[in-house]
């Protein structure tokens, strides 16, 4: 529900997960920075992703393309006039909405079955690009605005996505130049030279994780819908006509990737495309249950061979490959399997957010954890000398020399040990190690799991290696 999406939306910011862009000119709109432990963990994800796609993968590797490109590639994909949203504006609130976005939010506020049947009707009206008949469609609902509350809309118009630029020091239209909306052109315009120089052969992958630009028009989503983020795509190219049997196994391939992280399955769905995007034959997004509702982390789309006979066409080079097991020529389908980075952090926070209720008949108490996956948590090992005196602060320091070399461990020796393991649930630290009198004399500390909140005395020497297992 709304209140625990605020809720996680104010822990992130309090324990240095994300701030709002440029907070103190009162923020950017739909921009947001990444902490000190945000970045830490939004990069354990990103490399868990690129691990598992290509270290784990022979016949996938990884490309980082630049995120300009030669403006030729946009007319060639199709974004320069199929990459818009139908867009409406109230003439009195001057607010612009998404008209699906605004329609659907009207939906919710139906009985289901009626809900249901308007967004089917919109979504019918939006795949034959009838916008007369989306805004009477908007009429007949009555639809008003959130803001000022009034029926009082403009005609219903496309909104291209793409931020524009200019290259170097001309300011004529031959200079304009854009940010990339999606990472995968540059994989396409880069096929050949992979394919030729690591002497790849079909089926074979390209991934890379890049930063990405679309001019949204926003509802407030925190890092659900953003104007700058990070996808993580995977081009994979194969043989015209085994298309369908890719789409299937990438479709499960990703699926169990979420699944790996321990999440609870039951948060997950699968939802088939109702409307294709002009390079689609076949397109499944992977959906969470959000505290908003189910909403789309990935999809996993059968592009056919358009991307690359788009580039050949366009660029008059013949972008082919021969297949030396059937003597073919052709010119590869491709699978493309997309996650935004951000959302995959959303998901991965509000799957781990819990506010917890401790309290015994004698002590009213609680706590917020973050249940991150240990290999996903940015501080692996919080470690603590009991007091600052008798030489606990050197044996604790003898043990950060010892771990941080292998993970990231945090030091702190201040405040109430209960008060420092809270502070470290909080930012999903999984196992917290203290120091005390009795480890100058036997060499054992107390480790404490985060999650059950259990505490055993370990030999010191063991720490490390406790750690290790988990987080590998
Ligand atoms: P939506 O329908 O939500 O606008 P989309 O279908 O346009 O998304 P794709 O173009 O398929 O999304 O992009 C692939 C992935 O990139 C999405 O599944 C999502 O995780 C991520 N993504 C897309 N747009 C954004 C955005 N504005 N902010 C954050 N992540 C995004």
């Amino acid at each position: 529900d709304q209140n625990t999406f605020q809720a996680i939306i104010s822990h992130c910011k309090e324990y240095g997960f994300i701030f709002q862009s440029s907070e103190i000119y009162d923020g950017l709109s739909a921009v947001y920075d990444y902490g000190q432990n945000g970045a830490q963990l939004k990069k354990n994800i990103r490399d868990y992703w690129w691990k598992s796609m290509t270290q784990l993968h022979d016949n996938i590797v990884g490309i980082d393309a630049a995120i300009f490109m030669h403006p030729t590639t946009w007319k060639a994909s199709g974004h320069v006039d199929n990459f818009s949203d139908p867009m409406i504006d109230n003439k009195d609130s001057k607010k612009r909405y998404r008209v699906d976005h605004l329609i659907e939010a009207y939906a919710a506020t139906l009985p289901e079955e009626q809900g249901k049947a308007l967004v089917a009707t919109m979504e019918q009206l939006e795949a034959a690009q009838d916008y007369a008949g989306l805004k009477a469609l908007i009429e007949e609902n009555k639809i008003a605005c959130s803001v000022s509350g009034t029926v009082n809309w403009t005609d219903v118009r496309q909104f291209n996505l793409m931020f524009s630029t200019q290259l170097g020091s001309v300011t004529d239209e031959a200079s304009e130049i854009y940010l990339r909306p999606e990472t995968a052109q540059g994989i396409f315009v880069n096929f050949l030279n992979v394919q030729k120089t690591g002497r790849m052969k079909i089926p074979f992958g390209i991934a890379q994780v890049g930063k990405a630009f679309r001019n949204e028009i926003v509802a407030r989503q925190f890092i659900f819908r953003m104007r700058e983020f990070e996808q993580m795509e995977m081009q994979f190219f194969i043989r015209p006509g085994s298309q369908k049997e890719w789409y299937e196994k990438w479709k499960e391939t990703r699926m169990q990737w979420h699944l790996s992280l321990g999440i609870d399955p039951a948060k997950y769905r699968f939802k088939n495309h109702v409307k294709l995007a002009h390079y689609a034959d076949a397109a499944v997004d992977i959906e969470f249950e959000f505290p908003i509702g189910f909403k789309e982390v990935e999809g996993i789309h059968s592009r056919t061979d358009f991307d690359l006979k788009q580039h050949q066409e366009y660029s008059k080079k013949k972008i082919q490959y021969f297949d030396t097991e059937i003597n073919q020529n052709y010119v590869p389908y491709v699978i493309e399997t997309s996650i935004g980075l951000d959302r995959m952090f959303l998901l991965v926070i509000c799957a781990a957010y819990a506010e917890e209720d401790l309290s015994t008949p004698e002590k009213q108490d609680s706590r917020v954890v973050l249940r991150l996956p240990a290999k996903l948590a940015p501080t692996k090992l919080a470690i603590f000398p009991l007091t600052k005196k008798d030489g606990l602060p050197e044996l604790a320091q003898q043990l950060m020399d010892e771990c941080k070399q292998h993970f990231y461990c945090f030091y702190e020796e201040k405040d109430a040990i209960g008060k420092r393991y809270r502070r470290q649930d909080a930012v999903g630290t999984p196992f917290c190690v203290t120091i005390d009198h009795q480890t100058k004399e036997d060499g054992t500390v107390t480790i404490r799991h985060r999650d059950t909140m259990e505490q055993e005395r370990v030999p010191m020497s063991e720490v490390r290696n406790l750690v290790l297992n988990k987080i590998l």
